[in-house]
């Protein structure tokens, strides 16, 4: 199969893959990777499943990889040699029925992205960004450097698969505003971090212009290289429902590329024929930045940007999403619906879900508040079945969850209060203690 650049925005002409460019030079909108159509439909659909049923965590390297397992649709050019895989993919997909009827929706599936190599969904991208940036400088010489802005997570993905693959790069983050463990990861991998004095849309636009002059190769989501990853999160929990379609996914939306790309995922699945029908898509905001929200009540037309305000979900802080046209598109397209979540809501999402096992990221609670809001809305009806993207793993935001665990985050005092009982070593004290 053959794939290209193409404008998002449907004006003619195709661009290579393996050069740097990120925006239609016509029209300015974001590129998308455009597959051969006709070769997609060329094979029966049974052929696909069994094709793609056939790879799994046993399968020789690189195909192992949730990822590459499904190269055909991802990159299909890329030799393995140029591959750049850590492991990503495969995440669980765990039915949490405990936690949803908590949060008033028991047929909920939970999407355990943050089981990953730097503990979020990005792996998924950047394994493919990063293998045709080690492509490009073999066969060019070029880019000499890869950058990204970022709230935490991208600046992880990026650095852990350019320093295994020996690829100088760059993360701007703004200053004081992601956890500790997420600045701790890039130091560790050897990238260069620049901690800039301003937020996450004043960091985009500084590695967007650096982009444009050609100094760095951008590694954000406006990179069409990865939506093309990120988009197997939909054939993979396709194919963990038995190749059913769920009813509704849910997920956190910040720059709205994962959005674009789930939307993908479904988009391809649907023109090869292994799915009939489309779940329908909900994106959840926080309410201090939630600019999709207020265009998804104006009617999914346009998005306003906005100064995105402090919040818990650190992740999803930003106010001028870059990929809003695209997430729009797919918004229309899926019967998509927005839910704005209060801090409140999200820190009691976040104490209700961990106490039924789940360890919930701050974005993954504004996803399940979203659900909440959607169900008691009467929009996401009992019987449905609802998966939820859960885009980090709690690990990365210990801050929050001590938070929350100490009563300090308004609206999760049911889950506080769990101090650790501090006595000697007596066993009819100990005894006592545990079975009071
Ligand atoms: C990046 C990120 C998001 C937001 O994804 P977008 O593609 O920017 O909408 C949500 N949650 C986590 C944990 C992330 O790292
Ligand atoms: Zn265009």
């Amino acid at each position: 199969m053959h794939a290209a650049f193409a404008c998002s925005e449907g004006c003619p002409g195709e661009f290579p893959l393996f050069q740097p460019r990120y925006e239609c030079p016509r029209c300015g909108a974001l590129l998308e990777v455009r597959h051969d159509a006709a070769a997609l439909r060329a094979r029966p659909r049974a052929e696909w499943r069994a094709l793609f049923d056939s790879r799994g965590p046993a399968s020789p390297w690189p195909l192992a990889s949730g990822v590459w397992g499904k190269r055909e649709w991802v990159l299909p050019e890329i030799e393995d040699r140029d591959v750049v895989s850590l492991g990503e993919g495969w995440s669980p997909l765990v039915p949490a029925p405990r936690a949803g009827r908590a949060l008033g929706h028991e047929r909920l599936w939970v999407k355990q992205c943050g089981h990953a190599h730097t503990g979020s969904f990005k792996d998924l991208g950047m394994t493919v960004l990063v293998s045709a940036v080690r492509r490009m400088r073999r066969t060019t010489g070029g880019p000499v450097a890869v950058a990204c802005a970022s709230t935490g997570d991208t600046s992880a993905a990026l650095a852990a698969y350019c320093a295994a693959a020996d690829i100088p790069c760059a993360v701007l983050l703004p200053r004081g505003k992601i956890s500790a463990a997420q600045l701790v990861q890039p130091l560790s991998h050897g990238a260069r971090v620049l901690a800039l004095d301003t937020d996450f849309d004043g960091c985009m636009r500084i590695v967007r212009a650096l982009a444009a002059e050609g100094t760095v190769y951008l590694a954000n989501s406006m990179n069409a290289l990865r939506v093309e990853g990120q988009k197997t999160v939909a054939l993979e929990l396709c194919e963990q429902l038995g190749w059913t379609v769920p009813d509704w996914v849910f997920l956190p939306g910040g720059n709205l590329g994962n959005t674009a790309a789930l939307a993908a995922g479904f988009e391809m699945l649907h023109a090869s024929g292994i799915i009939d029908r489309m779940p329908r898509i909900g994106v959840a905001q926080a309410a201090a930045a939630a600019p999709l929200h207020a265009s998804f009540l104006a009617g999914l037309e346009r998005l306003e940007p906005v100064a995105a305000g402090p919040t818990a979900a650190t992740a999803i802080r930003i106010g001028a999403p870059v990929s809003a046209a695209k997430a729009l598109r797919a918004l229309r397209r899926f019967d998509g619906r927005v839910e704005r979540v209060e801090e409140r809501e999200l820190a009691e999402a976040a104490g209700l879900a961990n106490r039924a096992g789940l360890y919930v990221c701050p974005q993954t609670a504004v996803a399940l508040g979203g659900v909440r809001r959607a169900a008691a809305s009467g929009a996401v009806r009992w019987e449905d079945r609802v998966v939820v993207l859960a885009t980090a793993h709690g690990l990365k935001f210990t801050e929050f969850e001590q938070a929350v665990v100490a009563g300090e985050l308004p609206g999760a005092e049911g889950a506080a209060g769990n101090r650790p009982i501090e006595l000697p070593a007596d066993l009819d004290a100990v005894r006592h203690a545990v079975a009071p």
